[in-house]
C-alpha cells in the first residue's frame, strides 16, 4: 500500500486516503543571473561561479525552466509589463457565489471603506450586491503580479477572497479502478452518514493540540509539573468493512442516546433495529 497521507475516520471505519494539492500558484519567480555566465547569484549579488560581485548592469532575469535550469531575459523586454502599482480593483462580473467552486478560493481579506467621503458609495454597492444576491470577481494588481478574486458581502463590509485562475487548478485524478457497491451496503453507508449530521457550527471544533502546548507552557511558567497528555490514537484498520460501518452506527447512535452531550441536535434514531441490523451486517 502507498502511503497513506490520512486515514478518514469515522466511528471504526478507516480509509487511508491520498491528499494532493488542487491547486498551485503559477506566479513566475523571475532570479537574477550573472549575464556574462549565466550562474544564479545569491542575494548579495555575488556569483559563486566568477567569485566576484556582480554590479546591477550586469545582471539579467532568470526565468525557470527546471531545477537550476532559467532561460536569460533581457531585463529591458519585461519591463513594460511591471506595470506601477495602480491599486485598481476592477470589477468584471458580479456572479451567483454559489457558481464559484471553493476550489478557486484563497486566503480572505475585509474590505473597509477608507474614510466617511468613502462610506456612501461602498454601502450603496453592499447592498446593491447584497439584494441581487451577487458575488463581483475583480482583477487587480498586487506584487508584480495581476490577480483574480471574488469580493462579497459579509457582515458590514465586503470580503475579498483571493481566487486561483482556471490553469491553476489541477483536475483530479484517481489511482484506482472502479468499484462495485451493493445497495445493502450504501444503505450502512448512508446510515452511518445520517448517524453523524448536523448543523455547521464552527464554534463547536477547537485546536486541542494548541491548548495543550498552551497548558504545558502555563504549567511551566508557574513552576508546575508538566500536565499529563494523552498521545492521539493511531487509526487502526478493519478487516472487514461491511462490519466497520455497522459496528460505528452502533458506536455512534449509543454514545448518542443517554446523556444528551452538547452535540448538535441529530433527529432521533429510529428506535430498535438499528442495532439488530447492525449486528445481522456484522
Ligand atoms: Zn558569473
Amino acid at each position: 500500500m502507498p502511503t497513506p497521507s490520512f486515514f478518514l475516520t469515522l466511528g471504526v471505519l478507516t480509509i487511508p486516503v491520498k491528499s494532493e494539492a488542487a491547486a498551485r500558484d503559477k506566479t513566475i519567480g523571475f532570479r537574477n543571473l550573472h549575464s556574462k555566465c549565466g550562474a544564479l547569484m545569491n542575494s548579495q549579488s555575488f556569483c559563486a561561479t566568477c567569485q566576484e560581485g556582480v554590479p546591477k548592469d550586469q545582471q539579467v532575469k532568470g526565468y525557470p525552466l527546471g531545477r537550476d535550469q532559467f532561460v536569460k531575459i533581457d531585463p529591458q523586454q519585461i519591463e513594460a509589463l511591471d506595470v506601477e502599482n495602480t491599486k485598481a480593483m476592477e470589477i468584471k462580473a458580479f456572479v451567483p457565489m454559489k457558481d464559484v467552486d471553493a476550489v478557486y478560493l484563497g486566503k480572505s481579506n475585509f474590505l473597509h471603506p477608507v474614510d466617511q467621503p468613502a462610506a456612501k458609495a461602498f454601502e450603496l454597492l453592499r447592498r446593491a450586491m447584497a439584494k441581487r444576491d451577487r458575488a463581483a470577481i475583480v482583477q487587480y494588481i498586487e506584487s508584480s503580479r495581476e490577480k483574480l478574486g471574488l469580493v462579497r458581502v459579509y457582515d458590514h463590509c465586503l470580503m475579498l477572497h483571493e481566487m486561483f485562475y482556471q490553469d491553476e487548478v489541477r483536475t483530479a485524478e484517481t489511482k484506482v479502478k472502479a468499484v462495485t457497491v451493493a445497495p445493502q451496503e450504501l444503505e450502512l453507508a448512508v446510515k452511518l452518514v445520517k448517524a453523524v449530521e448536523g448543523k455547521f457550527e464552527i464554534g463547536g471544533y477547537t485546536d486541542t493540540r494548541r491548548a495543550q502546548i498552551e497548558q504545558i507552557v502555563a504549567a511551566q511558567l508557574e513552576g508546575q509539573p508538566a500536565p499529563v497528555i494523552q498521545a492521539p490514537v493511531k487509526p487502526l484498520m478493519a478487516a472487514d468493512l461491511m462490519a466497520a460501518l455497522a459496528a460505528s452506527v452502533e458506536q455512534i447512535e449509543s454514545a448518542k442516546k443517554p446523556p444528551a452531550k452538547a452535540k448538535p441536535a441529530n433527529k432521533p434514531p429510529k428506535s430498535g433495529d438499528d442495532k439488530s441490523d447492525a449486528r445481522a451486517a456484522a
